[in-house]
């Protein structure tokens, strides 16, 4: 591309701006839906950037989407700025010291930023490229139990979108594996009759037995269900502190996860019947709300094989040795398991001494383990859409966790998210310089909907969980 400068040295001459972006947004940890500041410090940069900006997406006050070019493809980078409760840590240290308040406990504050300093990395290459094409931003909130993407899609934030790409920081390098599993999140609440205990026992009916007898459906179920499949619970409302008291009405919230959604369909329909039961079998009455559900994620070979020959040819983020001190301090707090199950994980051998990850996992090496769930999943339903992994933390570092805040604006973090910036812009230039390769990530995307239809997962009644 005739003057075009290299995408990484557009991205190098960004750095300062976006790392300083990533740790304003970690000191105002917000959680699911309330990410206030956050949301406005990523408004203010795309404004900053000149960006042409929509707010409110999906009617959500922390959903934003920040564009510039002008036609050909559109291209959007994900990003996202969440914390998660309790997980305040002081960071730069490697022991435990909460901070008594949310922390970004799955390093969202790197997520986001890296995914804006591709974006404007990628507008900048198109200015001096000539190319017809549009790049976009999307400030994307509540990813962790709020769903606010399976939102954005089902509002049509994204019909018009090309090709999706984005990231999350890990504790190695490589391709995201597309085998998120679907879930649902569902609130079953119970309504009896409230009666003294001891008194006139036979007039009342508990809605806390019948959870508890829901629960035990529950347990039995989970012999005869595929082994990837998933159910947690945990109780919303047990009813109240008095035991002398029959409990008038109980809620208990189950999130279930299968393979795909059509498997989430079928286990649902499985665990309503089994709440269902439990209503009739303690003569109670039960109401079923849906909270939250994403999908399973759909794999896009080619967008995955382009992002691939990024991370292999850049390679792992060039740590040093301070990174690898600290690295090492907080794996003090680790147990063996920990790096090993990483290992374990990406089927390779394990290196117990390596502290942070130098090396990049390719696609093709055997995962064992089962996934998580992520709301980027139904963003790959509407347009192709590819993520990938990058090391910002300590090998064996677990996600949710004190340790993973502790590392959240370390050297070594900031290197892995200007690095991932790096594999997103470099993914997405190639998509307005080589059309063959996004029409071929379009075909693979309809062939495989035409096989699969999306159905949103999401109920039309539903709305995100915004806190009033
Ligand atoms: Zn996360």
């Amino acid at each position: 591309m005739r003057n075009a400068q290299d995408v990484v040295e557009l991205v190098e001459a960004l750095r300062p701006a976006y790392v300083a972006l990533a740790d304003q947004v970690f000191d105002t940890p917000e959680v699911a839906y309330t990410e206030t500041l956050s949301c406005a410090a990523h408004l203010a940069q795309l404004r900053t950037e000149g960006a042409r900006v929509s707010e409110n997406l999906a009617g959500i006050p922390t959903a934003i989407m920040g564009e510039w070019g002008h036609g050909g493809p559109v291209i959007a980078i994900l990003g996202e700025y969440d914390a998660l409760p309790a997980l305040g840590q002081e960071p730069g240290i490697a022991e435990p010291r909460p901070m008594g308040k949310a922390g970004h406990g799955c390093g969202h504050n790197l997520l986001g930023s890296a995914a804006m300093l591709a974006a404007v990395a990628l507008r900048d290459w198109l200015a001096q490229s000539g190319l017809p094409g549009r790049v976009r931003y999307y400030g994307c909130p509540a990813e962790e139990g709020g769903a606010a993407k399976t939102f954005m899609v089902r509002e049509g934030h994204f019909d018009d979108v090309d090709a999706a790409i984005t990231w999350h920081p890990g504790d190695y390098t490589g391709l995201m594996a597309p085998e998120t599993l679907a879930n649902t999140r569902i609130d079953f609440t119970f309504h009896g009759t409230a009666a003294h205990a001891a008194s006139n026992p036979e007039l009342g009916r508990s809605a806390l037995d019948a959870v508890e007898l829901m629960n035990v459906g529950v347990n039995y179920m989970r012999e005869h269900m595929p082994d990837d499949a998933r159910v947690h619970y945990a109780y919303l409302d047990a009813g109240g502190e008095a035991p002398n008291v029959v409990q008038a009405r109980a809620t208990v919230r189950q999130l279930i996860r299968a393979r795909d959604n059509k498997g989430l369909r079928d286990l649902v329909t499985r665990v309503r019947k089994i709440a269902d039961g439990a209503a009739l079998m303690t003569e109670t009455r039960v109401e079923a709300r849906i909270v939250s559900a994403v999908s399973n994620m759909l794999s896009s070979p080619a967008l995955e094989h382009l992002m691939e020959a990024h991370l292999l040819a850049l390679g792992a983020p060039v740590f040093d040795e301070a990174d690898r001190a600290f690295a090492a301090a907080i794996r003090q707090s680790l147990t063996a398991e920990h790096s090993a199950d990483t290992f374990w994980r990406v089927g390779l051998e394990v290196q117990p001494d390596l502290a942070l990850a130098d090396f990049v996992v390719p696609l093709a090496q055997t995962r064992k383990a089962g996934q998580g769930s992520t709301d980027v999943a139904d963003v790959s339903w509407a347009v192709p859409t590819v993520q990938a992994w990058v090391a910002t933390c300590a090998l064996g570092t677990p996600f949710h966790s004190w340790q993973l805040t502790a590392q959240g604006k370390s050297p070594a973090a900031h290197k892995g998210m200007v690095h991932a910036a790096k594999v997103m812009a470099l993914t997405g230039r190639d998509l307005f310089a080589q059309p063959d390769v996004l029409a071929k990530a379009k075909a693979e995307h309809a062939a495989a909907c035409a096989r699969t239809p999306y159905i949103c997962p999401m109920p039309p009644e539903v709305s995100p969980a915004i806190p009033l």
